[in-house]
């Protein structure tokens, strides 16, 4: 299929033979009940003892590459079904695995995921706390990598408004930039989010794909010209090329042993109106229209599409062609987009990951042509992970249920805060309830605290409106941000997560669900600190890493920053919390 690149659509159905691959009936999933992972708060400098790249060939690339929603739980399920010559095994078999990797950051969403992808640092310090949050200025809601300032290119007049404004630290783009100019740093993505967040404000390029209009597009943030590889791809018109395209599965009947997939909570096909494969993407219609785009953003075509851009990117940017080394950051968003639709567990996604690594492999072998074999690194890691559906969780026996999670949370607090500080529901003192958080109107507040001071008056609303939270269904805990402020060595992990979450514009009273609770809305989803979110792979191969190990050290996606900070010879980024580790370093 989509695995190779430029095939008349025919063609593409070939690609549906198996890869040979191990048949091997993959385990239960790997889903702690324990929440939270082992944070590592402490900041140490790069061991001085540490091999040094500058004795070695440095790399002349390194890629971040993130797979959205890669959950380790289904990464270790799938990992019996890749191929034997697919992008994943080679990875495995060339790098290092960090398996105990997870996010420090309660709030795992793909804006603060990204952004700790190319920072370094949890949401604490990078301030992309959620994908979007409530603005206690503006009163509107926030968009992670919103910016009413940046200007669209003439090019593109659907690319403005976006930019890397909000983030709060550099990006290891920005610090590879600073360190030498003419290093080049490329982001592409399907989702403006993960290119900008990733690769950050002071990149060569960042495009990212606009369902809109059918194209991959930039800013004036970027320069004021468009770069050529980017017109050049848009003009071959290569997503209108997959408009019928026929969704069928991928890999060998065994990859697909125990799932079910007609399930009655999956969101149907938009073409078929069926949740099953196969299907025609078409968007409902007869010709590429948004309907065909967002619906192709929901299949394996947008990571095709991402693949492909992002070659023409390494390519058209002449990455890791000469001494200045480049960074390159990608991110794969359908198996995102198709966990929420159809469920992490479901025969689509698990078709989206059989995909993804052929795709991984086919963009090593370009890399092995276009920059050369041992002369970049990569790191493949996750936004976040995913929760199963909370039926298939229920039917595991592993608990789990729906409710409105806000709604309930917002009514159960007004109403306490009224017990405690009067008025009535004409005057509410939540401001916000969305993103597990509650954000209360201060002034409101204030204007009723009697003989509290003010300061006082908000702290006492804060934890009056979490425990309120902690009463609701489905709800593990409330707590109010002051609680949690600061707590980032705690003992407890729960604690430790939220507090590397707690930058003040993630809202006064933070919301724990139990697990596997979620809102009507989506059949799965994410964004809780339980393991099933917090925990996704990462796997490094470049140089002084060991080949083929397993490392157990507790470590965070921000790891992948460290490491390329290390390869380009620079200090390791200031708000970063992982450290180099020995363990997986070459002997
Ligand atoms: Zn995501």
């Amino acid at each position: 299929m989509i695995g190779c690149a430029p095939l008349p659509l025919v063609a593409l159905l070939l690609f549906a033979v198996a890869a040979p691959i191990s048949c091997a009936k993959s385990e239960s999933p790997v889903v702690a009940q324990d929440p939270v992972p082992a944070a590592k708060p402490q900041q140490e400098a790069l061991p001085q003892d540490a091999p040094q790249p500058a004795r070695i060939a440095r790399p002349r690339l390194v890629v971040l590459f993130s797979v959205d929603q890669l959950a380790s739980w289904v990464f270790e399920e799938c990992k019996p079904h890749f191929a034997v010559d697919g992008g994943f095994r080679r990875l495995l078999d060339q790098g290092v695995w960090f398996s105990e990797c997870a996010f420090a950051h309660a709030c795992t969403e793909t804006g603060p995921g990204h952004a700790t992808i190319g920072t370094g640092a949890p949401a604490l310090a990078h301030g992309i706390v959620k994908n979007e949050w409530y603005d206690r200025e503006t009163k509107k809601k926030a968009y992670c990598s919103g910016d009413a300032d940046a200007a669209a290119l003439a090019a593109f007049p659907e690319g403005g408004k976006r930019s890397a404004a909000r983030l709060l630290v550099p990006t290891l783009g920005d610090l590879l930039d600073r360190a030498n100019p003419a290093s080049k740093v490329v982001g592409v993505a399907h989702k403006d989010r993960s290119a900008i967040l990733m690769a950050g404000a002071r990149s060569d390029a960042v495009a990212w794909f606009e369902n809109a209009t059918g194209r991959f597009v930039t800013n004036a943030a970027w320069g004021s010209e468009p770069p050529k590889w980017l017109l050049d791809f848009n003009a071959t018109a290569r997503p209108q090329s997959f408009f019928g395209w026929n969704w069928d599965r991928f890999g060998p009947e065994s990859a697909y042993e125990g799932l079910v997939d007609d399930r009655a909570f999956e969101t149907p096909h938009y073409t078929t109106k069926a949740r099953t494969l196969p299907c025609a993407v078409r968007g409902g219609g007869n010709a590429p229209s948004v309907a065909f785009f967002t619906e192709a953003y929901v299949s394996p075509i947008s990571n095709q599409l991402v693949h492909e851009c992002a070659l023409a990117a390494l390519r058209g940017e002449q990455l890791g062609k000469d001494e200045h080394a480049d960074l390159l950051c990608v991110s794969f968003s359908a198996l995102d987009t198709v966990g929420h639709y159809f469920g992490p567990d479901s025969v689509e996604a698990r078709d989206v990951l059989l995909r993804i690594d052929r795709l991984l492999a086919e963009f090593l072998d370009a890399l092995d042509r276009e920059v050369g074999v041992g002369a970049y690194a990569f790191v493949l890691t996750a936004d976040h992970g995913v929760g199963l559906p909370p039926e298939a969780a229920v039917a595991k026996g592993l608990g789990g249920g729906r409710a409105l999670i806000h709604t309930q949370c917002r009514n159960a607090a007004e109403q306490a805060l009224r017990a405690e500080f009067g008025g009535d529901a004409s005057a509410p003192f939540v401001a916000h309830a969305g993103e597990y958080s509650l954000v209360l109107d201060r002034a409101r507040v204030e204007a009723m605290r009697g003989e509290r001071s003010a300061e006082d008056a908000f702290r006492r609303a804060c934890e009056v409106a979490a425990a309120a939270c902690s009463k609701a269904n489905g709800v593990r805990r409330g707590f109010a941000r002051h609680e949690v402020d600061g707590r980032v060595s705690d003992a407890d992990p729960l604690i430790r997560s939220l507090a590397f979450a707690a930058h003040e514009r993630a809202g006064d009273v933070l919301i724990v669900v139990e697990p596997y609770w979620l809102e009507p809305s989506l059949p799965a989803s994410h964004g809780t600190p339980h393991d099933y979110d917090a925990r996704v792979p990462l796997i490094a191969m470049g140089p002084m890493l060991q080949r083929g190990s397993v490392s157990k050290d507790a470590v965070t996606p921000g790891l992948g920053a460290v490491l390329a900070a290390w390869w380009f010879g620079l200090e390791k980024p200031a708000a970063a919390i992982d450290t180099l580790p020995q363990s997986a370093m070459a002997k």
